[in-house]
């Protein structure tokens, strides 16, 4: 084990696992006539961490359940390094899974030690080894001093930090985490986020979080999966689903953004910023003159000068926002004001006649429906 100081201010790092990918094939499970899952497929590579984005009852949790093996599917497949261990005919119960599992409602057990709660995951190691792993493991999060003490004395934070040591103890291939931030108050939440995700890469676990922040998915995925209504709309890297969403409903994920209806004229659309192409992503399989498309300009993608170019507009509403302001301008041809986001030492006031440009590539054409 490599010795270094990390940011939680203890010694030692997460020692490296065997990374295993995880592959989910047409996934579907109803509840009652509910479909929490809609024919999911997804393959995870080694090591990669994997952000499940989405709406409440979108369906991230029954998928993460299932591969975790706490729930089963009505059909589709798990597959663990192309190994099925979830299918018509098989099923791998979760302690034989090597996975770990991390949730909001940390749960750690109150009449056991601090040391007891992650010696808890390592039942199948003899005891002197579980308790060597268990401070080791500790002491990478920063709470060996608090091994014999009970969790009623920790913060919100500190517990989730030993739940986070009881799920890597076992050194799992893969981990498996349900809004594992959600409970944690902002400033704590970045730290813990920052640091797990550190922890994550040096056990070289394969993970899946579950988020409903988009902020939190761009910070901890090396890709992002955007679901709605049990099925998976788009998966990829986040600038790439952040700057090209295949859909009105991906695109509003992420931020809020102006929504301008327009039409399709051979290819392209016209708005009063002038025309602009629409991406393959946007057409339609009819593909004819005249279907309505979205043109999403996202707050903070316009800008505004003084010089004599762009659209003239007058602002009608401006919005303290700290170190930004949201301004309202209205503008000739345009249903409804437009909402720009800039510093606010630059944002102009109300009143003001300002010219009003748009960053063409960062405009999205977009279907308007899924
Ligand atoms: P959230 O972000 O609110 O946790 P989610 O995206 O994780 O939502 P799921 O918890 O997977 O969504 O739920 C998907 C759908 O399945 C919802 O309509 C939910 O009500 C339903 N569902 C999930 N588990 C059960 C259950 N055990 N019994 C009945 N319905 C369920």
């Amino acid at each position: 084990m490599s010795a270094k100081t990390n940011s939680w201010g203890r010694r030692g790092s997460a020692a490296a696992t065997i990374a295993a990918r995880l592959t989910f094939e047409n996934l579907t499970r109803h509840f009652d006539g509910n479909t929490a899952l809609n024919g999911v497929s997804l393959d995870i590579e080694p090591a990669e961490t994997i952000c499940l984005l989405g709406p409440s009852g979108c369906g991230k949790t029954t998928l993460l359940r299932i591969a975790a093996g706490i729930e089963r599917p009505d059909t589709g497949r798990v597959l663990f390094n192309h190994q099925e261990i979830v299918g018509p005919s098989v099923f791998t119960p979760p302690e034989r899974r090597g996975i770990g599992l991390m949730f909001q409602d940390f749960a750690l057990f109150p009449h056991l030690t601090i040391l007891q709660n992650v010696m808890f995951g390592l039942k199948g190691f003899p005891a002197i080894d579980a308790e060597r792993v268990a401070i080791s493991t500790l002491e990478r999060v920063g709470l060996a001093h608090y091994a014999k003490d009970f969790p009623h004395i920790l913060s919100g934070g500190e517990q989730q930090r030993v739940a986070l040591a009881r799920a890597i103890a076992p050194r799992p291939s893969i981990m498996f985490m349900d809004e594992p931030f959600s409970g944690l108050d902002p400033r704590l939440r970045d730290r813990m986020r920052e640091e797990t995700l550190t922890i994550l890469r040096e056990m070289r676990a394969t993970s899946l979080i579950v988020t409903h922040q988009a902020e939190e998915a761009m910070r901890m995925g090396d890709r992002i999966a955007v679901m709605r209504a049990g099925k998976i709309l788009q998966v990829g890297p986040s600038e790439e689903v952040y700057n090209n969403p295949s859909s009105l409903f991906v695109a509003r994920v992420f931020s809020e953004m102006n929504e301008i209806p327009c039409r399709q004229t051979n290819g392209k659309v016209e708005t009063v910023f002038g025309s602009l192409p629409v991406p393959k992503t946007a057409t339609t399989t009819t593909n004819t003159n005249g279907d309505e498309l979205i043109v999403g300009l996202r707050y903070q993608s316009i800008t505004i000068n003084k010089e004599d170019s762009g659209i003239l507009g007058r602002v009608i509403d401006r919005k303290f926002l700290g170190d930004a302001a949201l301004i309202e301008i209205i503008i000739d041809g345009l249903e409804n004001p437009l909402k720009v986001r800039l510093r606010e030492s630059i944002a102009p006031l109300v009143g003001d006649e300002v010219n009003v440009n748009i960053d063409k590539r960062k405009a999205l054409v977009l279907k308007s429906d899924d």
